[in-house]
């Protein structure tokens, strides 16, 4: 499966924690991230990430495309609700477009923890079939 990580800056740390935390699971999977995060958790979790361009580059687009082909399993997108983000028109399409394609997305930790969990168990494996 596919696995997608972005983190706004003040939810990097998190994402690097529940990287760590999750690990097992992690590994046994193929995981793109924007590319400041793809690279704190490269590091913190010591996983092989395959990274776009930093998300102000144009990182967040990248992901979107790979998301428009429905190429992306599961989106962890840990985003910082209390900020504003010079890119939310990207973030808004990346949403729309995990919508468009039924990819199961996390915009908050407890839904991460869920869904990785989830996927640890099986319960995304319809993703494989349509595929
Ligand atoms: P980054 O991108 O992982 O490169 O920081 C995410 C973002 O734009 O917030």
């Amino acid at each position: 499966m596919n696995i997608a990580l972005v983190a706004h800056d003040n939810k990097k740390i998190l994402m690097e924690n529940l990287c760590i935390a999750y690990r097992h699971i992690l590994i046994k999977n193929t995981v793109y991230a924007t590319g400041t995060t793809g690279r704190l958790v490269e590091e913190a979790a010591n996983l092989q990430i395959h990274k776009y361009l930093a998300g102000h580059l144009g990182g967040v687009g990248q992901l979107s495309s790979q998301i428009a082909h429905n190429d992306i399993d599961l989106v962890i997108f840990l985003r910082d609700p209390v900020s504003q983000h010079h890119n939310e028109p990207d973030i808004d399409n990346l949403m729309r477009l995990c919508d468009i394609h039924n990819i199961p997305l996390a915009s908050n930790l407890a839904t991460a923890e869920a869904l990785l969990l989830a996927l640890e168990r099986g319960d995304l494996d319809w993703r494989k079939i349509i595929k």
